[in-house]
């Protein structure tokens, strides 16, 4: 095998239009893989030929590997030495689109095609051959004696008529050995059969009832089907409060989606609302859509993966990876709270999802519903100019309310040393309590306390591998480094000073704030709602659905709660730390303070009764705690974008954040001096660079972090420039350079 000397990252596709490539046996054809090279690889068409997109096995050295083939190959390289590939899986081939779609991922995130092929082939087992299982059913022979066993074997066939059965299932059920079933197969009583292991997902009926919608939903729901009908790309901002029904609406769109006979996808922000939403789902299509994310299985993951390329699963609902999911015909994408920064993939492949939905839904002419109480900026100010269309369901469904906004002010109700709940909350909490309704304690913060600090010497425990604080996890009885998760006992005496008994505990989390409250109200039936308390999907579920059923008197959680939940009993809602958010220079600082508070505050009121949300805060006056309390929307969009707009931050000017690691302190600093040194190409555009800076976390898992952001204005081509940089650079061994396009976060 030779390598093809085809740089990848410019685009050498594929102008569509040209029929797609059929190689006979023999023809050169470039291969992609998933193998951390940076060319595509020329191979020979096995044979009986290969069409344009197969996935293939080819060798590579000692090894087989998963590709694709991309196109044709170059010829450049003796044939005589270029190999066979291998064999051709059985799986759909790569459509064109997302061969265009991965293209352009690619070139605008700056990644690697092969890790692009990593991310598309996320699933198990792809090049094995279609896995096949042995099942039994009922055959036509006669058995030569019976038995107690053999006869409760019959009798479980005979119930479950022309059902077939894995044989240890069988056996299990009928409550014998599997030798009882090995002797009825040899009599030919039971015949064995081979059957696909990946089936079919269910088919969807959009057919059955929905809710009856009120004038807005019908409307939203008829402009989103609308715009399916033209069969072009369109993007639409659901802009709906919380308990409007927003759901309700895009499910709608899902059905005439479904009446085109093409596939959806529904990308939730955490798995824990994919629960909930199942149910809702199955209540309308009679049964449940494909799902794709951390808590499936690796079997079905290769089901889901294989039947939505063979266009067997109608409906997929997922994390942001099934963006990357082989779709034969995708007409819907939904991207419910599409202003949820877990959409934002930092780690390897630098991503987007909603921005990459909207890119993919363009190529394969898909209608993008992006729905949010509270939405991005970057999505605002597009639909404010007219890329996207807007449609807003303004009021609550029902009797429900919006609720009411009030400050407390911590310079007037002070705190008590060591207490984190006003006076004024105390109350209004102990008020709920009589009345047999919820409260929500609202603190962004996980753990117990997220400073410990020695009261002789003043010192502060940190992490010894990042520059960061250890975080007390009282829960689990240690101090967690939040950045590597590194782990240690919650020390008696001081590392430093050596003096005994003086470690103490600084500032709250929500460990701390659940024994607050259990010291408070200690007749309260508390519930803790945090990330870190190492629940699984399920127990989490369970503790979610315990709480709507009103098993819980006081919720306490983190920004887990502020996510779509529906606690009807919930009518008060306390901040905590209102100001949390706003420290810190991150230019998203107020944008995600108003997002979170408004998204935590819209948890109460969502049945008949009323609820009020308090902020507690030491700065009322403060123009976003303002903006949160009137209720302002609108105003404080355009507040806000008027001041990006003038510091020609996002969405008014391009960013890119670029973060160097290493090792050795002093090789990082010239790397980054030297990638200074060499802007030039980037200088030219218009583009400027700042740095660089030691991150706001210097050290992670022993690694110097150098930060480089490049600015740049609205329209300019900054990939290509910032792509022609970083070749220009050899870093050494043990450094690496990330760039991050439209960075979300800068620590
Ligand atoms: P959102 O997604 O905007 O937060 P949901 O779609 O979850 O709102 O609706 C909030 C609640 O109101 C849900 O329990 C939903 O089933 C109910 N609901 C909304 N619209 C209707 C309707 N037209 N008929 C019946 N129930 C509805
Ligand atoms: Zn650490």
């Amino acid at each position: 095998m030779l390598y093809d000397e085809t740089p990848l990252g410019n685009t050498r596709l594929i102008e569509t239009g040209q029929t797609r490539g059929f190689y006979a046996q023999g023809a050169l054809v470039a291969v992609l893989t998933a193998q951390p090279l940076d060319r595509f690889l020329d191979y020979k068409a096995p044979e009986g030929g290969v069409m344009q997109g197969a996935y293939v096995e080819v060798p590579l050295g000692p090894r087989k590997v998963l590709g694709v083939v991309w196109g044709a190959g170059e010829g450049k390289f003796d044939p005589a030495k270029i190999r066979k590939i291998s064999n051709v899986l059985d799986v759909a081939p790569m459509r064109e689109e997302m061969q265009i779609f991965l293209q352009k991922v690619a070139d605008y995130t700056l990644t690697p095609m092969t890790a692009m092929l990593r991310l598309a082939t996320r699933a198990p087992g792809l090049t094995n051959p279609p896995s096949m299982q042995r099942v039994v059913a009922l055959g036509s022979g006669q058995p030569d004696r019976m038995t107690p066993a053999r006869e409760k074997v019959l009798a479980v066939l005979e119930e479950q008529e022309g059902q077939h059965f894995m044989p240890s299932e069988l056996a299990q059920m009928a409550g014998v050995t599997p030798s009882v079933i090995k002797g009825l197969v040899k009599q030919g009583v039971i015949v064995e059969l081979e059957t696909p292991r990946d089936v079919p997902y269910p088919k969807l009926d959009p057919s059955l009832p929905s809710k009856t919608l009120t004038p807005s939903q019908a409307s939203a729901a008829t402009q989103l089907q609308a715009h399916l009908q033209t069969g072009a790309y369109q993007t639409t901002l659901l802009k709906g409060v919380t308990g409007s029904g927003k759901t309700e609406v895009y499910l709608e769109a899902v059905a005439e989606c479904l009446r085109q006979g093409r596939q959806a996808l529904v990308l939730l922000p955490e798995i824990a609302l994919t629960v909930e939403f199942l149910d809702r789902f199955e209540t309308r299509f009679g049964r449940r859509p494909a799902e794709w994310h951390s808590g499936v299985t690796m079997t079905e993951r290769r089901r889901c993966w294989r039947m939505v390329g063979q266009g067997d699963a109608q409906v997929v609902v997922g994390a942001r990876s099934s963006l990357y999911l082989p779709f034969q015909n995708l007409g819907l994408i939904i991207v419910d709270e599409e202003h949820d920064t877990s959409y934002k993939q930092e780690d390897g492949v630098f991503y987007s999802a909603r921005d990459m939905a909207v890119m993919r839904a363009s190529i394969c002419g898909a209608s993008v519903v992006l729905a949010s109480a509270t939405p991005s900026l970057e999505t605002w100010v597009n639909a404010k100019a007219g890329k996207y269309t807007r449609i807003d369901l303004e009021k609550r469904f029902g009797a429900a309310e919006l609720p009411d906004m009030c400050a407390i002010d911590l310079r007037e109700d002070a705190l008590e040393t060591g207490r984190w709940i006003s006076s004024t909350l105390v109350s209004q909490v102990n008020a709920r309590l009589e009345l047999g309704e919820q409260s929500l304690l609202f603190l962004n913060r996980r753990g117990y306390a997220p400073l410990t600090v020695c009261r002789a010497c003043g010192e502060q425990v940190g992490c010894d591998h990042c520059d960061a604080r250890m975080v007390e996890h009282r829960f689990h009885a240690h101090l967690m480094c939040h950045q590597c998760g590194e782990t240690k006992p919650i020390p008696e005496k001081c590392p430093s000073c050596g003096v005994e008994g003086r470690m103490a505990a600084v500032g709250p989390g929500v460990e701390r704030l659940a024994e607050e409250a259990a010291d408070r109200f200690p007749d309260a039936r508390i519930s803790v709602l945090s990330s870190d308390m190492s629940l699984s999907a399920r127990a989490l579920k369970s503790r979610i659905a315990e709480i709507a059923n009103g098993e819980a008197d006081i919720i306490i959680g983190t920004q887990l709660v502020a996510k779509g939940h529906n606690f009807p009993l919930l009518t008060c809602v306390g901040v905590i730390d209102c100001d949390l958010g706003l420290q810190g220079g991150d230019l998203r600082a107020a944008e995600r303070t108003f997002q979170l508070i408004r998204q935590v505050a819209g948890r109460a009121g969502r049945a008949e009764k009323k609820g009020v949300a308090y902020l507690q805060t030491h700065q009322p006056e403060h123009p976003v705690i303002k903006a949160i309390i009137a209720g302002e929307e609108d105003e404080f969009w355009q507040a806000e974008a008027a001041s990006r707009e003038q510091a020609g931050v996002p969405p008014y000017g391009r960013m890119a954040g670029i973060v160097i690691t290493g090792p050795e302190l002093s090789v990082v600093s010239n790397v980054a001096q030297h990638l200074v040194r060499t802007s030039i190409g980037l200088r030219q555009i218009g583009a400027e660079v700042y740095g660089p800076a030691p991150a706001p976390i210097a050290r992670v898992r022993g690694k110097h972090r150098i930060r480089l952001l490049v600015k740049a204005p609205k329209g300019v081509m900054l990939q290509p420039a910032l792509a022609a940089w970083r070749a220009g650079i050899r870093l050494p061994n043990n450094v690496r350079m990330n760039i991050d396009i439209d960075p979300q976060s800068f620590y």
